[in-house]
């Protein structure tokens, strides 16, 4: 390998940026001047409610959050939004969603277990490769659920559909923070953090206020949105380590320049190896190119032999994780906020000496 450290392209948990773990790491044993770890602080002490506040406003800033929204870490994984969603917000109505691939599946799922539900859209027509651009909604749906960025297709919503007055609901998980959104446009976001703004332990969920009055108020403490709004996401413990490292990563997305340049930067990211892909026959781009992602690059090569070399020769170079979900096989290359230009850069030049060499 001719690189210090291997360029990680895992589609999650996934790469952070190196400054955040080099800080992490400076301060384990001493947090803040109290001489102790994080790890090992009552979440109840001013230090870590402070932690909490401040990641609070870091996602406010970040993504212009509205007043009246309410910014919540809640454990489980965006997993457990699959069935926290309709046992809050469906009761005996409908819900709309908009089946894109394995992540919408996995919530359609939840949600048939739980109540009614109407598929507006669906791309399975054409093994998940776009993103429907009509859809079937119900009159007075509950909501409409999507999947902003399907991680395992690599298809990304470039518009998101208009609902009207019923709340829209996103799972953002692989692609929070990595490019502008009207948050006001959105019923309720959540993201697993592990893919672009924390480790494993937690979710990030910005929910209007406005859904909690017609919430069902007969569930289980912990499984009320609620619950994490009265308060402040610290009915119990929440997972600490995971809220203090989103804050590192959002502080040094801040750093950067917010929400708006890391944009661009994704954008230029995804373009250097589209533009590989579509340079020839040699790759074969996986999505529709009006819907592809720029956070998950999907592509195959000729034959699934010819893969395996690919990602093998691609591991002895440096480059991690660019083999696609055991789901769909082919090739996926994550390249998430804290992936730098430069990585994408060598992984683009590694892709057209691979095709000279094996074509
Ligand atoms: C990874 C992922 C999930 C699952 O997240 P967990 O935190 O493991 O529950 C859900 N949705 C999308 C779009 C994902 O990429």
């Amino acid at each position: 390998m001719k690189f210090e450290r291997p360029f990680n392209f895992y589609a999650g948990p996934a790469i952070l940026p190196f400054e955040v773990m080099k800080d992490i790491k400076d301060e384990l044993l001493n947090f803040r001047n109290t001489g102790l770890s994080v790890m090992e602080i009552s979440h109840r002490s001013k230090e870590f409610d402070t932690v909490v506040d401040e990641t609070i406003a870091l996602v406010r800033d970040l993504l212009a959050v509205p007043d009246d929204y309410s910014v919540l870490f809640i454990q489980g994984g965006a997993s457990i939004h699959f069935a926290m969603i309709p046992l809050n917000f469906l009761g005996d109505g409908t819900a709309d969603y908009v089946d894109t691939g394995a992540w919408a599946k996995k919530a359609i799922k939840e949600a048939e277990n739980l109540g009614k539900v109407n598929i507006a859209a669906s791309s399975e027509d054409k093994n998940y490769s776009y993103i429907p651009d009509t859809f079937n909604f119900t009159e007075n749906a509950k909501y409409v659920h999507i999947t902003g960025n399907e991680t395992i297709n690599g298809t990304q919503y470039k518009e998101f559909p208009n609902t009207g007055n019923v709340p829209l609901i996103a799972d953002m998980s692989s692609e929070i923070m990595s490019r502008k959104i009207d948050v006001s446009k959105f019923g309720m976001i959540y993201a697993g953090a592990q893919k672009n703004i924390s480790i494993a332990g937690v979710s990030l969920v910005i929910l209007k206020n406005s859904l909690l009055d017609n919430a069902n108020n007969s569930l289980p403490t912990m499984l009320k949105y609620k619950t994490y709004v009265e308060k402040k996401s610290m009915f119990n413990t929440p997972p600490v380590f995971a809220i203090y490292v989103m804050n590192k990563v959002l502080n040094w997305l801040k750093k950067n320049g917010g929400v708006e340049s890391i944009e661009k930067i994704n954008e230029q990211k995804a373009k250097l190896l589209y533009d590989v892909i579509d340079s020839g026959d040699f790759y074969i781009g996986t999505a529709d190119k009006n819907c592809r992602s720029n956070m998950n690059v999907t592509f195959r090569l000729k034959d699934e032999e010819l893969e395996k070399k690919f990602i093998e020769e691609a591991k002895n170079e440096g480059f991690i994780g660019v083999k696609g979900h055991r789901s769909v096989g082919g090739c996926r290359a994550s390249i998430y906020n804290a992936m730098p230009l430069e990585g994408v850069k060598y992984l683009a030049e590694f892709m057209k000496d691979f095709q000279n060499k094996n074509s």
